[in-house]
C-alpha cells in the first residue's frame, strides 16, 4: 500500500498522518478501532464492561433495581412493534414492546419513570416505528396499521454511493506487497466530472474519499472464480456528501418483512458528476508509478477477459462514465437520517433529545437520527449519539425522580 500512497502524492495529492486530525483532505493510512489486529465492534468495547458496572452500581438499588438483574440483555430477540399505554391512548405513551424469541412473542415492559429507546439501526428503528403507527400516514394505512402519530418516518434516508474499481498487479500474492492496512485518498471532486486539479486535491473541504484495499475477487462479479489470492488491489470511491436522498416505506404489516428500500443514489446530477470525477482521479493513481512500473498494476474490467467494458484506446467517454457509475454503484452500508433529528415543522421525527414527537417514553439511538450524513464513516459518529444519549437518558431520568 506504500506504493500507492508514492503514486498519489506524484500526482500532487499531499500527504496526510492523521484524518482525524486537523484536516482531512490527502492520502494517508486509515485509522481502525482494532484490538489485537481485529476489528472491535463498539458492544465488544463497551458493553460487558458496562454491563458489570451496572450490576455492581451501588446508586442503583435506591431506585427500585435489583442489584444483579438492572439489566436484562435477550440475545436473538426480535422486536415486532411498540406497546402503547391503551388507557391514555391520545399521550401515546410507550410502555414497552412486544418481540419474538425462541418461538414465541413476548412482551417487555419498561421500569417505573423508565423508557422504550429504539436502536434498531438506519432501517430497522424506522420499520418498528413504522408498524407501531408512528409514521405517514399514507403508507401506514395503506398497510392496515392504525396512525397514531404521523410524521416523516423513512423520509430523509441517507447513505453514501460507492463505485468500484479493481486493478490487478503480475505480483501474485498480495501479501507480497501490501501491510494490509487501508490507504485512504480523501479530497474535493470537480462537480463537471473532470480529474480533480491540484487546488481542488489539496482543498480541505473534501466530499470524497477513496477506500484502497487489497483486492479479494469474491468481492467482484466475474472474478468469483478466481483465488483469492490473485494479487491486486480495489479503489472504491465513496461519496461522502451526496445530494441526493432516499426513502424507505412498509412492504407489509409483518415485522419480518423487510421495508422497501428506495436509496435514489445518483438521482442528483451533482453527485454523478462527482463519482465520475473521482473514478478518472483512480485511473490516473493506477497509471503512476511505483504502481505502473514495480507493480505492473493493470485495470481491471475494461478491454479484458473480465471486461463488461471495452473502450476505443485509452479514454472512456462521459456518457460511458455515467453507464459505469449507474450500473456499478452502490452502498457504503452507512444508512442514516430516516428519522431526523430536527424540528417537526422541518420534517423532523425526533427532538434534539432524541425524543419522537407526539409521543411519551419514547426515543430514538442509532445513525436514523442524523440529520445530515456525516462526511465520512458512520461508526464513530454512532458512537458519539449513543454517548450523548445517555447522558440524556440519565438528566431525564434523575429529574423525574426528583418530582
Ligand atoms: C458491512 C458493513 C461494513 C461497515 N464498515 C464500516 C466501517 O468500516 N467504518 C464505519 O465507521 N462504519 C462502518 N459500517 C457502518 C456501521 O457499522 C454503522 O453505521 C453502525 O453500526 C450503525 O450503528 P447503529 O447502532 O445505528 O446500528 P447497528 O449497528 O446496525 O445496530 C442495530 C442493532 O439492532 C438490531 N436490530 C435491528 N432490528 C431489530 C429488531 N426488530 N429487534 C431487535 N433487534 C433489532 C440489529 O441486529 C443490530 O444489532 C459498516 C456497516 C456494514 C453493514
Amino acid at each position: 500500500m506504500s506504493g500507492l500512497i508514492d503514486a498519489a502524492k506524484t500526482l500532487g495529492i499531499p500527504y496526510n498522518d492523521d484524518f482525524n486530525g486537523e484536516r482531512q483532505n490527502g492520502v494517508g493510512r486509515y485509522q481502525f478501532t482494532n484490538e489485537n489486529g481485529k476489528r472491535c465492534s463498539l458492544a465488544d468495547s463497551f458493553l460487558g464492561d458496562a454491563l458489570k458496572k451496572v450490576e455492581f452500581h451501588p446508586g442503583s438499588e435506591p431506585n427500585g433495581f435489583g442489584k444483579v438483574v438492572a439489566v436484562d440483555v435477550r440475545s436473538y430477540a426480535h422486536v415486532l412493534n411498540i406497546i402503547w399505554d391503551e388507557e391514555n391512548k391520545k399521550e401515546n405513551i410507550a410502555i414497552g414492546v412486544k418481540y419474538f424469541c425462541n418461538g414465541t412473542v413476548r412482551e417487555a415492559f419498561i421500569a417505573p419513570k423508565g423508557e422504550v429507546i429504539l436502536c434498531g439501526g438506519g432501517i430497522n428503528s424506522p420499520q418498528i416505528l413504522m408498524l407501531s403507527g408512528v409514521g405517514p400516514k399514507e403508507n401506514l394505512e395503506a398497510n392496515n396499521i392504525k396512525v397514531r402519530k404521523e410524521l416523516p418516518v423513512g423520509r430523509n434516508l441517507l447513505d453514501h454511493p460507492s463505485c468500484l474499481f479493481a486493478a490487478k498487479s503480475t505480483i501474485d500474492k498480495i501479501h507480497h506487497w501490501s501491510g494490509g492496512s487501508e490507504v485512504g485518498i480523501i479530497h474535493k471532486a470537480n462537480f463537471e466530472g473532470k480529474i480533480p486539479c491540484k487546488e481542488e486535491l489539496s482543498d480541505e473541504n473534501t466530499d470524497i474519499q477513496i477506500c484502497a484495499m487489497p483486492l479479494r475477487p469474491s468481492l467482484i462479479e466475474g472474478l468469483s472464480n478466481i483465488d483469492d489470492n490473485f494479487g491486486g488491489i480495489i479503489l472504491l470511491p465513496i461519496l461522502n456528501v451526496p445530494s441526493s436522498a432516499g426513502y424507505l416505506e412498509l412492504n407489509s404489516s409483518n415485522p419480518f418483512d423487510q421495508p422497501r428500500i428506495h436509496l435514489n443514489f445518483f438521482e442528483k446530477s451533482d453527485d454523478l458528476y462527482r463519482m465520475i470525477s473521482s473514478l478518472k482521479l483512480v485511473r490516473e493513481i493506477l497509471k503512476q508509478p511505483p504502481l505502473s512500473t514495480v507493480y505492473n498494476v493493470k485495470e481491471i474490467g475494461i478491454n479484458d477477459e473480465f471486461g463488461q467494458w471495452s473502450i476505443d484506446g485509452d479514454d472512456i467517454s462521459d456518457e460511458d462514465w455515467e453507464k459505469f457509475v449507474l450500473e456499478r454503484g452502490t452502498t457504503t452500508f452507512h444508512p442514516s437520517g430516516a428519522t431526523k433529528m430536527a424540528p417537526e415543522s422541518k420534517g423532523g421525527v425526533v427532538n434534539h433529545r432524541l425524543q419522537v414527537y407526539g409521543t411519551k417514553n419514547l426515543r430514538v439511538v442509532d445513525t436514523s437520527i442524523f440529520p445530515y450524513i456525516p462526511t465520512g464513516n458512520t461508526n464513530a459518529p454512532t458512537a458519539m449519539v449513543a454517548w450523548r444519549a445517555s447522558r440524556l437518558i440519565i438528566e431525564d431520568y434523575t429529574r423525574k425522580n426528583s418530582l
